[in-house]
């Protein structure tokens, strides 16, 4: 396995100028560093992109007041950085040009546009250093998972953009290498789409599932009951896996979930063999958790999710607001051995804070509340000026009378303040990308 990739890698460098080699070669051991040694690697990245973005990108010299010390220590350079401005998805729209480094090659960027679930999409290049980097990081956290280069895997993907880059002739040549094949999911109405995953998962001896854990939940539930499906290991991105939607996939497939963490922007962290929160690919990338008057959070607990992105050198990402919440797990190291921090409860955008009728409600209160409800499997709730409607998708053997009972202990909670509808429902809405929302403005 390991010389597969040795292998892939090197011809891919191959492609001219590029840097998978050298990712890999790092990647493979600075997940068993310690402390110290993270620490002084992201010192150093730290002070050349900080120096750079200063010296070269014309809107961090406005936003950024000072170099760092030369001889500043990890702290001295974290309480430095604090004071650096956040840098959020309206700043990268209004001055996109300016957060581009005018010396860089751009024949060696990529372009790149946000699917925009949070309502603001943003353009911004990749540099080829930065996407290689990402690239081996991802399979870095699909071998966690069991997921090795050139295991037969379905990807059930969803979303016009995403379709595409698979049916050009590249993504047909780099499927074909990878051993992966591609279903296009994202109108799951009738049932000949269950029969057509079922059939290729047969002909093509598919033992990785890779996609949306709304789309792979939706699956599990038509097979439920069906045995020896053959899949070994299933991997989830893209949206907040439920609780509830792990323990049924798992259940149906016979084998364990591995949600990992991505944007577009980045490949921000992955699940190991052990399950407590997705180690973060802290060689690419610093995370912070700042909370609403964007102070820094402590271990464990909740806010939002600032990324500096260490590679990216063409288009630098510091400070960046990637709209996603979430928190750090303890310091402590992971029963893998493995040094990297940990993150944990990655849910909802920031901006989906309800508040109806002068009432607000956290993004986390709903995932919170239905973990401890056995009967509801998946639910979504749309969000009006004045109201909301909870759809709910109920286990097979749900109690007759779970819907009067969730609005009883809802309107309890509330004080019966908030008017809400709770609907019984077989499928959730989706967006024109293939998301599913748990939370859902509808204003
Ligand atoms: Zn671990």
């Amino acid at each position: 396995m390991k010389n597969t990739e040795d292998m892939y890698y090197r011809i891919y460098d191959l492609f001219g100028r590029r840097y998978a080699t050298e990712a890999k070669q790092l990647l493979r051991k600075s997940q068993y560093w310690d402390r110290g040694q993270i620490e002084a690697y992201q010192l150093k990245k730290l002070k050349k992109i900080i120096g750079h973005a200063k010296n070269n990108i014309p809107y961090y010299q406005r936003t950024i007041k000072s170099l760092p010390g030369e001889n500043w220590n990890y702290k001295d350079m974290i309480k430095y950085l604090q004071d650096i401005p956040v840098l959020n998805k309206k700043n990268i729209q209004q001055h996109f040009e300016d957060l581009i480094d005018p010396g860089a090659d751009k024949k060696r960027m990529i372009y790149q546009i946000t699917g925009g679930t949070s309502g603001n999409p943003i353009r911004f290049y990749h540099d080829r250093k930065k996407l290689d980097y990402t690239r081996v990081a991802l399979q870095r956290n699909f071998n966690w998972a069991g997921y090795y280069l050139r295991k037969r895997c379905l990807k059930l993907a969803s979303g016009s953009l995403e379709a595409a880059s698979h049916s050009n002739l590249k993504g047909k040549i780099k499927n074909k290498l990878h051993n992966r094949y591609f279903y296009e999911a994202a109108v799951l109405d009738d049932k000949r789409w269950v029969n057509e995953i079922l059939q290729i998962i047969h002909d093509k001896k598919i033992k990785v599932l890779w996609g949306y854990p709304s789309i792979i939940y939706m699956l599990a539930r038509e097979l439920h009951g069906m045995k020896n499906l053959g899949i070994e290991t299933i991997a989830t991105s893209s949206e907040t896996l439920q609780d509830s939607q792990r323990k049924l996939i798992e259940e149906v497939f016979e084998c364990p979930v591995f949600d990992e963490y991505s944007s577009r922007e980045f490949m921000i962290a992955g699940e190991c063999e052990h399950h407590k929160g997705l180690h973060i690919n802290e060689e690419l990338l610093l995370p912070e958790i700042l909370d609403e008057h964007d102070r820094p959070c402590g271990y464990g607990e909740n806010g939002k999710i600032i990324i500096t992105d260490l590679l990216n050198y063409g288009f630098p990402f510091i400070r960046y607001e990637i709209g996603d919440n979430g928190s750090l797990l303890t310091n402590e190291k992971c029963s893998c051995g493995r040094t990297l921090k940990r993150l944990k409860n990655v849910s909802g955008r920031s901006s989906d804070n309800i508040l109806i009728n002068g009432k607000a409600i956290t993004t986390v209160f709903f995932p919170g509340f239905f973990k401890t409800i056995y009967d509801v499997e998946a639910f979504q709730v749309l969000v009006y000026p004045d109201a909301m409607t909870i759809y709910v998708i109920l286990r097979k053997d749900a109690d007759n009378n779970i819907i009067k009972d969730l609005d009883r202990r809802l309107n309890a909670i509330f004080d019966n303040k908030i008017p809400l509808t709770i609907k019984r429902t077989g499928k959730l809405i989706r967006e024109a990308n293939g998301k599913v929302k748990s939370i859902k403005r509808m204003d």
